[in-house]
């Protein structure tokens, strides 16, 4: 299927790790340019950047920090100054940081501010450009937000907001065509995770694998390629009639029945 996307210009924040980087691959292989909007520097994402800037210069690094306005609007001025046009943005950079009741409300705040507030800011700068190409936007979102997951008051607040927004601007950009959807992945092996399985459990492969027993679907994790599939293809003009759509990638973890072995 051509997905219709070569030379389309799509902003993924968090987009040089984890999930975000499965989306840009995706996007790269499908022809499109990608801008990054992150604050990772190091060496993977170096490489990263050689890697897919081998042929064409198609993969734009902005290093920051989304909790900035300023660098959210940075991110649209620069996409638009590079490229002239945006087609789409995928709101991805988060972090699961734990910060629940006991912590209180300055970590609270501060949780919410890593997750959410940036995902308004790049689709608030952007809309003019957005409303142009009738452009696309997902939000990646996360099973903590149907679920709860306890001791992560800010990221849970944070996933159940982006459903809501979703939701919100699906009706809100209806007039221009715009189409609002988020992907809400559940067990997905990145960076993210790896560290939060061995700073919250004595022995994180025994409960990778107590986790991976309990996903229905041949009882593994979703992969970043599966993750970045779904979302390649709701970015396209392939998912024209799609929107305010909320899409769980997760074999079946989060709806099918937990009685099955
Ligand atoms: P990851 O491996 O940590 O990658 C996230 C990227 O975003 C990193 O490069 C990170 O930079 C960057 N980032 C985070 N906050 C940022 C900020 N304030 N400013 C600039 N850059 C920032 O995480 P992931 O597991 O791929 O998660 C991606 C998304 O999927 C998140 O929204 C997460 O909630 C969601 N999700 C993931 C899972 C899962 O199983 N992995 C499950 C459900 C939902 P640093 O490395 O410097 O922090």
């Amino acid at each position: 299927m051509d997905l219709n996307l070569k030379n389309k210009v799509f902003i993924v924040s968090g987009g040089s790790k984890g999930i975000g980087e499965g989306i840009t691959r995706e996007l790269v292989q499908e022809g499109a340019r990608v801008v990054i909007g992150t604050r990772s520097q190091d060496k993977n994402t170096q490489d990263l950047l050689k890697e897919l800037n081998s042929e064409n210069e198609t993969v734009h690094l902005l290093p920051g920090d989304l909790r900035d306005t300023d660098f959210c609007r940075a991110v649209v001025d620069q996409t638009v100054k590079r490229f002239d046009r945006i087609d789409g943005i995928v709101n991805n950079a988060g972090i699961n940081d734990n910060q629940g009741l006991e912590q209180g409300p300055p970590a609270f705040r501060e949780s919410v501010a890593n997750n959410l507030y940036h995902y308004f800011d790049l689709v608030h700068f952007a809309l003019p450009w957005l409303k142009d190409s009738k452009g696309s936007i997902v939000n990646i979102a996360s099973k903590v937000a149907l679920t709860g997951q306890g001791g992560t008051s800010g990221y849970a607040a944070s996933k159940g907001a982006q459903l809501a927004l979703t939701r919100e601007w699906a009706v809100e950009l209806l007039p221009y065509a715009i189409r609002v959807n988020a992907v809400l992945p559940a067990e997905v092996m990145t960076p993210l995770y790896r560290s939060w399985l061995s700073n919250n459990f004595g022995d994180p492969q025994l409960k990778e694998q107590e986790i991976c027993r309990k996903i229905p679907l041949e009882h593994r994790m979703t992969t970043s390629k599966e993750i970045a599939a779904a979302v390649v293809f709701l970015l396209s003009d392939r998912s024209a009639h799609t929107t305010g759509q909320w899409w769980s990638i997760d074999g079946g973890y989060v709806h099918l029945d937990r009685g099955i072995e």
